[in-house]
């Protein structure tokens, strides 16, 4: 485990009509934040998400084109090949409160969005291949 020290926090709404994952990505490079993590709570009007197939070691993703809560999103920023990357998971729930979730995707559109970005500040933390899982791991 490394050791970090608290950078700057960013809190603040997200635009509706973006995508979140991107949106979020947005924020992190014009901040130069490289190494952090994340807290998002909203909600959304479609959702993508993905599910790891550890046998097949591929994800396997879940649209839905509802309108969802974000119960909650956490996520942590690192570097991946130079750059900022965001892994996050979603916890989403519909109108019943019947909740759904994953590993956070590209398509989830934002509706609403408040978000918790805290850099931290210390050594840079660089995904890299992973043999016995084949993700991109700390
Ligand atoms: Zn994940």
């Amino acid at each position: 485990m490394n050791i970090y020290e608290p950078g700057k926090i960013l809190l603040g709404r997200l635009t509706k009509g973006k995508d979140l994952l991107k949106e979020l990505t947005f924020v992190v490079e014009e901040n130069n934040i490289t190494v952090g993590v994340i807290k998002v709570i909203g909600a959304v009007s479609k959702a993508r998400f993905g599910y790891y197939d550890q046998k097949n070691e591929e994800y396997l993703y879940k649209e839905m084109d509802r309108n969802l809560e974000i119960v909650s999103c956490i996520g942590n920023i690192s570097l991946l090949d130079d750059k900022p990357m965001i892994h996050a998971h979603i916890n989403l729930a519909d109108v019943d409160g019947k909740t759904f979730g994953g590993h956070l995707a590209e398509g989830t559109v934002i509706y609403a969005s408040e978000a918790y970005i805290q850099e931290v500040k210390g050594e840079k933390l660089i995904r890299s291949y992973d043999e016995p899982t084949g993700l991109s791991l700390w």
